[in-house]
């Protein structure tokens, strides 16, 4: 039996290496610990009790299909996801982090449920991987929420978030619609050479401080109907002509 066999940054995992995976991971870690209804129910129950307990590691864990996932979780501190793969729809609906969350290098591979999200602390969203879409209506950060080369392979659905903090969307790529609908930006906002592929929808957004747009590239139209710029247009920075409201 032995250890598992995952490491990051030199530090590996203390938990049992899981028999049932080729690669000598635990049953957090392995890829394989959706293909068992029962051990996949095992891991969500260990995940959410741990996430209720305190601080929680969830680092490199992949996170089976479930049908309730994360739903109402009351994260009790910070919280990693570095590096996890979320492998159906990831639901956070209600969810409330009392602490920093890190979602650096996650992979979502379904839908990203975040409706009425709430996060105490800041956000770390570095290089992660949305593969199947976001909804995060409702939702709020109050801290600084950074996702710097985030890719967004679905629909982006920013529309009713609320982000306190200071935001960062450098170099982000959305592939699909960027969609920032009544979203509420109360501090400064980046999105320094992000990509926007089909263009973006800001109406009805509110920008209370500056939105840098240096070597933001669209694609597509940019729709400013009904937005409040708190500088009038001197809130935009570094937007090109041709997505100017
Ligand atoms: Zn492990």
């Amino acid at each position: 039996m032995g250890t598992c066999s995952y490491t990051k940054d030199g530090k590996g995992c203390s938990e049992t290496a899981w028999s049932r995976c080729a690669e000598g991971k635990c049953v957090f870690h392995s890829s394989a610990n959706g293909e068992d209804a029962a051990v996949a129910a095992g891991v969500w129950k260990t995940a959410r009790l741990r996430a209720q307990s305190g601080p929680a590691d969830f680092s490199g864990w992949h996170f089976p299909v479930d049908d309730s996932g994360f739903m109402g979780a009351n994260f009790a501190a910070g919280v990693s996801f570095s590096g996890c793969v979320f492998s159906g729809d990831a639901r956070f609906l209600n969810a409330q982090f009392n602490g920093d969350a890190v979602f650096d290098g996650a992979v979502f591979r379904g839908l990203a449920r975040w409706g009425h999200i709430v996060f105490s602390g800041g956000l770390s969203a570095r290089g992660t991987v949305w593969s199947g879409g976001l909804q995060s209506g409702g939702g709020r950060i109050a801290g600084k929420a950074d996702f710097s080369s985030a890719r967004f392979r679905g629909d982006a659905g920013w529309g009713g978030m609320h982000f306190a903090g200071r935001v960062i969307f450098d170099q982000a790529v959305f592939m699909r619609a960027a969609v920032f609908l009544g979203t509420v930006f109360d501090d400064d906002v980046s999105f320094g050479g992000a990509q926007f592929k089909q263009g973006a929808v800001f109406r009805d957004a509110e920008i209370g401080r500056l939105a840098d747009f240096s070597g933001a590239v669209f694609h597509g139209p940019c729709n400013w109907a009904g937005v409040t710029l708190a500088r009038g247009h001197d809130s935009l920075l570094n937007l090109v002509e041709h997505a100017r409201p």
